[in-house]
């Protein structure tokens, strides 16, 4: 029996058209995929639905929770499940999708394209070709494909607007490279449990960038807008800097804002102890992101705050690993 792959549609490039005049916008192609991959329906069983038709930065937590509550019923009959995605915003859910659903018996695997499929020259077909491929594997986990590359999906970040490699997974190794061969690189996580559906995420949160000789005052405008939680985005190992920012953290935490410190390096493990600007955001009440993504550092925080969680038991919750983030 050939494997079943549901086909989840929710926008993006990849369904795309030009306006005349205009830019890209949705168009009519999204509804039609299963025609533009002609030829895969001898390897697998596809069926495909539309949930929505959205350019992905006008997606958000609402969609995230109607997505994985669609995904976990059409995993009672299917062996996997496509997700086709703008490339926008893909990182930020597949860290969403990756939390919301627990004990995943099969994959979840998002994909898009820079250039829509009803073009000559696109890379859509590819992706989606792919992408059905690998989710007929006994991978339970939320992927992203992209390129050549099946990624853990909580670990990529868009890096590129014009490349045909548009993602990267900078602390973890993909997890397959479809080239000519099918080349198995990082194993995927063991599948564990009952698949179980928590979808809830506080949209009260925002990223606070550090920039050289700033004071913290922009953390205290985070605060002052009522928000939960807030991710600091600092220097190299998470430092800030030591006049005026520690103690705008500390006025953060004791207003009960929940203080993440992430880098703004791409790579490596954020460590709040080996300088003193890291050491004294950590005095102050925050702590660090790990290895994790920007999108999933904060997608983390969105979940913990959305389950209830606050100060101690949502800090040692975020410390632990959940889904292979990185934590
Ligand atoms: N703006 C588009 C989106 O995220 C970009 C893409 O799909 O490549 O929906």
């Amino acid at each position: 029996m050939k494997p079943r792959i549901h086909i989840l549609s929710t926008g993006g490039t990849l369904g795309m058209l030009r306006g005349d005049p205009g830019p890209l916008a949705p168009s009519e192609v999204a509804g039609d995929v299963l025609r533009y991959v002609a030829g895969l329906e001898s390897e697998v069983d596809l069926t495909a639905e539309a949930l929505w038709n959205l350019d992905s930065s006008d997606m958000g937590p609402e969609h995230w929770s109607r997505l994985a509550v669609t995904i976990a019923s059409r995993l009672r009959d299917v062996d996997g499940v496509v997700v086709l995605h703008g490339t926008d915003t893909m990182a930020w859910t597949a860290a969403a999708l990756s939390f919301a659903l627990s004990g995943l018996p099969n994959p979840v695997v998002l994909t898009g394209a820079q250039r829509p499929i009803a073009w000559v020259r696109t890379d859509a077909r590819q992706n989606v070709v792919h992408s059905v491929l690998c989710a007929a594997m006994p991978i339970p986990e939320v992927c992203v494909y992209f390129g050549r590359w099946l990624f853990r999906g909580n670990r990529v970040s868009k890096t590129s607007i014009e490349s045909y490699e548009a993602f990267e997974s900078p602390d973890c190794p993909p997890l397959i490279e479809m080239g000519v061969e099918v080349r198995h690189i990082e194993p995927a996580r063991p599948a564990g449990g009952a698949l179980r559906v928590d979808a809830r995420f506080d949209s009260a949160v925002a990223i606070v960038p550090v920039i050289p000789g700033s004071d913290g005052r922009s953390l205290d405008a985070a605060v002052a807008q009522g928000l939960r939680g807030v991710v600091v985005q600092a220097f190299g190992s998470g430092n800030v800097p030591q006049a005026g920012w520690p103690a705008a953290i500390r006025r953060a935490v004791d207003a009960g804002l929940q203080v993440v410190v992430h880098s703004q390096c791409l790579r490596g493990h954020v460590q709040l102890d080996a300088y003193q600007g890291g050491r004294a955001a950590l005095d102050a009440g925050a702590f660090g992101s790990g290895a994790m993504t920007l999108e999933c550092a904060t997608v983390k925080l969105m979940h913990g705050l959305g389950i209830g969680l606050r100060g101690a038991a949502l800090r040692a919750w975020y410390a632990t690993d959940l889904a292979g983030e990185g934590a």
